[in-house]
């Protein structure tokens, strides 16, 4: 087996938020590939542009639209390649799908992008003339149809694929907002071969879906955090830290479920997750430390070199696989004034239009 082998791209597929079909979710596709819609999975999956993507990697070839993986393995953190291949069988069906169910959601997550929040994209209407502005920033294109999940189409697409699923993940936008999970899920005949992914903020609780969850395989519940109590709510906007917690206990108590916390590694990051880490070990959860994308001002480069030895002091003082992993993470850490400025600017804004206090945090 090759180095750079990968299950993903034999036995699963993702759905964007756009309704685009790709290999995995941490695939960054190429302007010059192919994109296919969800409606088009056939020729998706027979594509002589797969089978090239499939032949390079079984061959031990790096494609630049893995570089997420890459970059993982270079630094010794877990790449999803590596996730995949422990975790994907592979029986010459598509085993695993990875829905992205638009971008409806209910919060507006300051390292998040319109693509990805209906009510960023909101904010970002509103305000349009402010945002584009800001010396870094990633306009939305407000052009693209979110709504796809909800179309005849996307249900013809579900009946297609969902008897050989073994592995399903639900993002979003929020997955739990979709007024058609239920549907999907309960539609499937064998629930007892399939484990289900949700990836959620937590923000609500939906007892009808909790009953669905419950008939199957194993719920992983990978609840995004980034801090705790008002640190939370001021990051991940419109979020209430009661409730939140109060759903991740619910979550945890079904006897078919698994709780992972994910982070994103972040500037606000040396603030909070130090009592994250702490959180969630008190509650013997999994914390999964993810790499920030696309916006590279809001990251660990745009805080200055004091406040990081600060930050690597305290972590040094943590007996935690996290704070290793943190402390691993900062040695590729380099001080970029412009970003730092340009967080400055971004994070201020913010606090003006939403009225909170996130310039605090650090
Ligand atoms: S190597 Fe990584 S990015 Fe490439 S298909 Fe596999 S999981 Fe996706």
């Amino acid at each position: 087996m090759s180095l750079t082998y990968c299950k993903a791209i034999h036995s699963g597929a993702v759905v964007s938020s756009n309704g685009n079909l790709y290999p995995c979710c941490a695939w960054r596709p190429s302007d010059s590939e192919t994109k296919f819609k969800f409606t088009k999975i056939s020729e998706f999956l027979e594509s002589e542009q797969l089978s090239n993507f499939r032949q390079a990697l079984d061959s031990g070839v790096k494609i630049p639209q893995c570089v997420s993986c890459w970059q993982q393995e270079a630094i010794g953190v877990k790449s999803l390649r590596e996730q995949y291949n422990k975790s994907l069988t592979i029986d010459g069906n598509l085993n695993y799908i990875d829905l992205k169910l638009g971008n409806l959601c209910d919060l507006k997550c300051v390292m998040c992008h319109g693509t990805n929040s209906s009510q960023l994209m909101s904010e970002y209407i509103t305000h349009r003339e402010k945002f584009i502005k800001l010396s870094a920033f990633r306009t939305y294109d407000t052009t693209v149809d979110y709504s796809w999940p909800e179309s005849v189409e996307f249900k013809e697409f579900f009946e297609k694929i969902k008897n050989n699923l073994l592995e399903i993940k639900f993002t979003g936008g929020e997955p739990t907002l979709n007024p058609y999970l239920i549907d999907f899920l309960e539609s499937i005949v064998d629930k007892k071969k399939v484990t289900v992914w949700i990836v959620t903020n937590a923000n609500r609780y939906n007892e009808k879906l909790a009953v669905v969850l419950s008939k199957f395989k194993l719920v992983h519940f990978a609840i995004s955090l980034e801090g705790i109590e008002k640190h939370n709510d001021m990051i991940r906007f419109n979020s209430d830290w009661e409730q939140v917690s109060n759903n991740i206990r619910r979550y945890a108590e079904s006897t078919n479920s698994k709780i992972t916390i994910s982070h994103v590694i972040q500037a606000f990051s040396v603030s909070t997750v130090i009592p994250l880490i702490q959180w969630v070990s008190q509650r013997k959860y999994n914390l999964h430390l993810l790499p920030l994308n696309g916006y590279m001002h809001l990251g660990l480069n745009s805080v200055p070199p004091d406040r990081i030895s600060k930050f690597q002091g305290d972590l040094k003082l943590l007996n935690s696989v996290y704070a290793k992993q943190l402390l691993e993470e900062l040695k590729n850490y380099k001080f970029n004034a412009e970003y730092h400025s340009q967080r400055i600017e971004h994070i201020k804004l913010l606090d003006d239009l939403r009225g909170t206090s996130l310039s605090s945090i650090i």
